[in-house]
Order: C-alpha cells, then sequence, then structure tokens
C-alpha cells in the first residue's frame, strides 16, 4: 500500500478543494475546536454552523460555558441532539476553568480525562487547535479508510476499530496536522460520503481497494441488524385557564436527562394521573395520535393527551423540577425533541 504520498494527495486536494472558511477554522482556539468537534459529532455541518455561531455568541470562552446554568446550555443545544453531548461539554467547561486556571491540556490523553472528549475528538482539538500530530478517526474517516483499505467487518468491533487506528495512525503525517485533519473528514464528508462517493474526483482512486474492486457499499461493514423493540407512554399536556402547560425536568442520567418534558403517564388512567399531580379535578381530556420517536436502542410510541383544568393552576410546584410553560413567552431551557413538536402544536392552537 503507497501510505507514503496518501497524505501528500490528501494535503493536494484540500488545498484545492478542502472547506478554508468553517466559523471555527477562524480565531482558532482550543475552545472553539472542542465545541466545533462535539457539534459535528453525528452531525452534519450545515447543521452545526447556525447552533456554533449561537454558542459562542453566548459563551465566547470556557468561563461563560462553565459559569451558565445547565437549562441555558440544553436550551442552546435543543435540536441538536444526543444531549449527554452537551451535557459533557458544561461538565468538561466546568473542570477546564475550575481546575485548570481556563487551560485546555494540551495532549491527547490529558484532554481523554475530560467529560465527553474521546481518542478522535482529542486528536482533532491538538492537531487543529495546536498544530501538533495527532491521529483521529470519526465516522468519516472511518468510511475512508474502511473503504480505502477494503476492512472487513463492523467498526464497533474492537479488532475492527482497532486495526482502522493502527491505518489512521499510519498515514497521519508528521507536518501540517491541523491540514491533515480537516482535510480527512473533508474527503469523507464531502466526496467519500456514505451513499454515491464520488470517486471520479477523489485523489484516493487510483488505489482504493473498495474503488478497484466496486465494492464501496460493502466498507464499512455494517452492524449485525436487530430488531429494535417497542415501548410505549402516555404525555400529559396539562393547560391551566391561561393556556400554560405543565412541564418537569426530567432526572439525568436517562433519556432526556435535564431536559424539560411532559409528565409521564404510561400505565394510569390520564385523568386521574392529572388529578394526583395538580390536586384538581379537569375539565377535560383529549387524547390526540400516537406518534413514534426512535431512540437508538428503541422505538417509544407516545400518546399525547391534552388535559384541560379549565382553571387558574392551585398545585404548588417543585422549584426547579416543575413549571408552568408559557407558549407566547417561552423560557429558555432545553426541551425534550417530541415535546418541542407537541408545543409548537400547541402554540397553533392559541
Ligand atoms: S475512491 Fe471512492 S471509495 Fe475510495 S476513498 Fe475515494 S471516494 Fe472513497
Amino acid at each position: 500500500m503507497p501510505t507514503v504520498n496518501f497524505a501528500t494527495r490528501l494535503l493536494d486536494w484540500f488545498d484545492q478543494y478542502g472547506r478554508h472558511d468553517l466559523p471555527w477554522q477562524e480565531n482558532t482556539t482550543p475552545y472553539r475546536v472542542w465545541v466545533s468537534e462535539i457539534m459535528l459529532q453525528q452531525t452534519q455541518v450545515k447543521t452545526v454552523i447556525p447552533y456554533f455561531h449561537r454558542f459562542m455568541e453566548t459563551f465566547p470562552s470556557v468561563e461563560k460555558l462553565a459559569a451558565a446554568p445547565e437549562d441555558e446550555v440544553l436550551h442552546l443545544w435543543t435540536g441538536l441532539g444526543y444531549y449527554a453531548r452537551a451535557r459533557n461539554l458544561h461538565k468538561a467547561a466546568k473542570k477546564v476553568a475550575q481546575e485548570l486556571d481556563g487551560d485546555f491540556p494540551s495532549s491527547v490523553e490529558g484532554l481523554e480525562q475530560l467529560p465527553g472528549i474521546g481518542r478522535s475528538t482529542a486528536g482533532a482539538i491538538v492537531s487543529i487547535a495546536n498544530g501538533q500530530r495527532a491521529t483521529i478517526l470519526d465516522g468519516n474517516v472511518k468510511r475512508v479508510l474502511a473503504r480505502y483499505a477494503a476492512v472487513e467487518g463492523w467498526p464497533g468491533k474492537t479488532a475492527v476499530h482497532e486495526k482502522l487506528w493502527k491505518i489512521a495512525d499510519g498515514f497521519t503525517p508528521n507536518a501540517r496536522s491541523a491540514d491533515y485533519t480537516q482535510a480527512i473528514m473533508d474527503l469523507g464528508a464531502t466526496l467519500c460520503t456514505r451513499s454515491k462517493p464520488r470517486c471520479q474526483d477523489c485523489p484516493l482512486q487510483h488505489d482504493c481497494q473498495a474503488h478497484e474492486q466496486g465494492r464501496q457499499a460493502d466498507f464499512p461493514g455494517k452492524k449485525p441488524k436487530k430488531t429494535l423493540p417497542v415501548r410505549t407512554t402516555r404525555f400529559l399536556m396539562i393547560r391551566d385557564n391561561s393556556g400554560d402547560l405543565w412541564l418537569e425536568k426530567r432526572p439525568a442520567p436517562g433519556i432526556w436527562g435535564g431536559l424539560w418534558c411532559f409528565p409521564e403517564a404510561p400505565d394510569l388512567d390520564p385523568v386521574a394521573a392529572s388529578c394526583d399531580l395538580t390536586g384538581q379535578n379537569p375539565a377535560s381530556a383529549e387524547t390526540w395520535p400516537v406518534f413514534r420517536h426512535t431512540f437508538s436502542h428503541y422505538h417509544l410510541d407516545i400518546e399525547p393527551i391534552l388535559v384541560e383544568l379549565g382553571t387558574a393552576p392551585s398545585a404548588v410546584m417543585e422549584a426547579n423540577r416543575q413549571l408552568w410553560y408559557n407558549v407566547r413567552h417561552p423560557p429558555q431551557i432545553g426541551l425534550a425533541a417530541p415535546v418541542v413538536g407537541l408545543l409548537q402544536q400547541l402554540a397553533v392552537e392559541e
């Protein structure tokens, strides 16, 4: 395998066709690169850009992020998904601000000690922000290398994963580390895409084994298929006479941990459950159509029930865990994804 000029070809391609104007490529600091890398996990660049701008306007430094309430961080993350990323980002910011005087560790090993930073993210921060040689292996890079070297098997398997790390490390050059990291990520995101890779434009084409064998779709190997189980729940959308809705903060860890959600009543009669919660007999209860929300490990079928109190609320709420949500003047809090859609429908109804 001609490893010698792999990096050179990639860098030549990057100089001409790579992305050089991403917001985190300006004023490059470990903080900005870190936030961008966490946002980019499982998420495309074009989705991330507006979130990144808003995040940097609100939290221009790691100290500002560390000092913010978690609700504000989750609010700015609403819609990006995978909220554990935001909670870990916040925890790591506190650690850097409070224990490390605001300085990020400069080594891969040091960065890996922070919550939410794995080996690849640490490599990206070290190479892009510090310009030091470090290897990365994110989803895009796994796809490029698995195809280029025709690595059989699912990268979630330890042996396949280790093999890909070894290949990635072997190709990483000593010079132009930041550009190389960006180049291989760009190639995966723009040419060597999941479906319909543009091999005709690829600088690796002449010795890419997947291309030579016409087996691009076989790499990386797929995760063994498992049918997802289906769970069911009910959301109680309790509304008072001024149109405000009862929300509760979900405990962490757990699904939607730290986010605000309608109370769940999977097994109970919704009217009785609402009575238990509010201490009031509701004026009406209307069942909405069931819809499905899919997590990585199961489907959740949700039946929303709109419970109208018809009067002003009398229940005493638990501070910091329950609130009346005003749809006309929404507070800055992080919301579970299915709740966002339901609140939009309720706002239209108003
Ligand atoms: S030649 Fe095609 S399959 Fe191979 S690395 Fe390039 S884009 Fe991917």
